[in-house]
Order: C-alpha cells, then sequence, then structure tokens
C-alpha cells in the first residue's frame, strides 16, 4: 500500500516500485486567476489537484505536481490573477511528463479543470505521445462537472456552484459563502458562454468582463461539504470508469510506448 498518492510525497523506492506495477501518472492542471470575493484564486489547481487525487485512487496511479500556473490572459484585467504565456505552460506540461517517462511511467492522464488550458494542452499532449512515447488521455473535468452537475448548479460557469463545490471537496476553509456578492448577470453570462463552447464555432473572447463585468457570476449560496464531498465522489468514478476504457481501448489498436519507438525507427 502506498502511503499517498501523490508523486512529491513519495521517496525514490516507492515511486520506482509504483511504477513497475502500474505506470500511470496522472497530472492535474489549473489556473491563477481572480473568482470573485468568495473563492481563492487557485481553485482551479485546487479543483484538478482533489478529483486527480480521487481518480488516482480509483485507477492506481500518481498524481504529479499540478501545473503551478495556467494561460489565462482572459482574467488578467483583475488582481487576482497571474497568467503563463501558451509556450510556457506547453513547456512545463511537457517538460514535468516527460521526466517522469524516463522513469517508466507509460500512461498519461491530463486533467484539466481550466478552459484556457485547453489548446496548449492539446498540443502538449501530442508531444508526450509520439515524441516521448507515452499512452495520453486529457480529460477536461470541468465539463464531466457540468454533465453532472450542471442542472442542479445552475450550468458550469465562472466563480458559480461547480466551481464553489469542488473547493469546498478539498479546502472548506478557502471558501467563503458569506462574502458572495456582485455576481454579473447570469442570463448574459450563460448566453456568452454558450457562445464560446461550441463544437464548431470558436470564437475569441479578448477578456472575462465580455461574460461578466463583475469578473464573476453564479449562485453558489447553497454550496455545502456535503454536495461538495458526494460531486467529487460522482466525477471520480466518472473519469476512472470512462479513463480506464479509453486506455484499454487505446492499448487494443495502437500498443504502448515500445511499440511506437519501433514503428519511428522502422521507417
Ligand atoms: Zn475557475
Amino acid at each position: 500500500m502506498l502511503p499517498s498518492r501523490y508523486f512529491v510525497d513519495l521517496t525514490q523506492p516507492e515511486i520506482a516500485a509504483q511504477f513497475k506495477t502500474n505506470p500511470l501518472v496522472i497530472l492535474p492542471a489549473g489556473s491563477v486567476e481572480q473568482h470573485g470575493p468568495h473563492l481563492p484564486t487557485g481553485t482551479d489547481t485546487l479543483a484538478a489537484n482533489v478529483i486527480g487525487h480521487a481518480v488516482a485512487e480509483r485507477m492506481d496511479g500518481l498524481v504529479l505536481p499540478a501545473t503551478p500556473l495556467g494561460v489565462t490572459p482572459m482574467h488578467m484585467p483583475f488582481e487576482g490573477t497571474i497568467t503563463l504565456t501558451p509556450d510556457t505552460f506547453m513547456r512545463v506540461v511537457i517538460e514535468t511528463c516527460a521526466a517522469t517517462a524516463r522513469h517508466g511511467a507509460k500512461y498519461l492522464l491530463v486533467l484539466n479543470w481550466h478552459e484556457g488550458n485547453i489548446p496548449s494542452l492539446a498540443i502538449a499532449a501530442e508531444s508526450l505521445h509520439r515524441d516521448h512515447g507515452m499512452t495520453v488521455l486529457t480529460v477536461q473535468a470541468c465539463y464531466v462537472a457540468e454533465e453532472l452537475y450542471g442542472k442542479t448548479c445552475n450550468g458550469l460557469t465562472h466563480g458559480g456552484e461547480i466551481e464553489a463545490l469542488a473547493v469546498l471537496a478539498y479546502r472548506p476553509d478557502l471558501v467563503h459563502l458569506d462574502r458572495i456578492d456582485y455576481s454579473s448577470d447570469h442570463s448574459h453570462g450563460h448566453k456568452m458562454d454558450k457562445l464560446r463552447r461550441t463544437r464548431s464555432y470558436q470564437p475569441v473572447l479578448t477578456d472575462i468582463r465580455s461574460i461578466a463585468p463583475t469578473g464573476w457570476f453564479g449562485s453558489p449560496q447553497h454550496a455545502t461539504a456535503d454536495k461538495g464531498a458526494r460531486m467529487l465522489t460522482d466525477i471520480a468514478e466518472a473519469i476512472a470508469k470512462e479513463a480506464t476504457d479509453i486506455f484499454r481501448q487505446l492499448d487494443a489498436v495502437q500498443g504502448g510506448p515500445a511499440e511506437i519507438k519501433h514503428l519511428r525507427h522502422a521507417s
């Protein structure tokens, strides 16, 4: 039994042994950005970390150190935001995971909670597969949350109930429901979120104020730690089940890293 699922809590022999047992690593990806007066700036990273850990328990994997920052130029008009450029972010993701690949990690689950990271993560995932031989799967955990809890939580909104629940499940001391204030208009926010979240048409928005002039919108008033724990379990169960099945299907059609090396060198 591992004393912890977090890579940084473990010793070298524990990690070496775990890579032999199950060479699966999970990279939580989040961001540091303003989330209104009631949620911490690290909300997305906290959410990715706690879900990543719950998935690691179910899939027998190790949780890598989460990306310290994300790509979030949209939120820069507000003081609580620190953004990386896509290039820097991609390099951090690729170099973090590639190092583990050198030590024997073969399967990588990138667990993302921040929409601004999606394009950069897609490019990093390609590189980690093609250049470093990992079998890679990226899951947009925030969208899984929306699918499971959007109906009862008034959608996935920036600073809304789903985000409050994710933090409540991990660090309830950082959630200040008594400070909820100045939510932007819901119907305009939902309209803009719908505009930017379609498969076929992808507009580029300058900053969050075109969605929510005050920086956030939603109705997290009724979020509780109990509901947060339930949401965490439901999301983790769903992701672990789906990811296990997808890794199995990938193994069946394209083999593992050894085969990729062989194919690359055969030509
Ligand atoms: Zn967020």
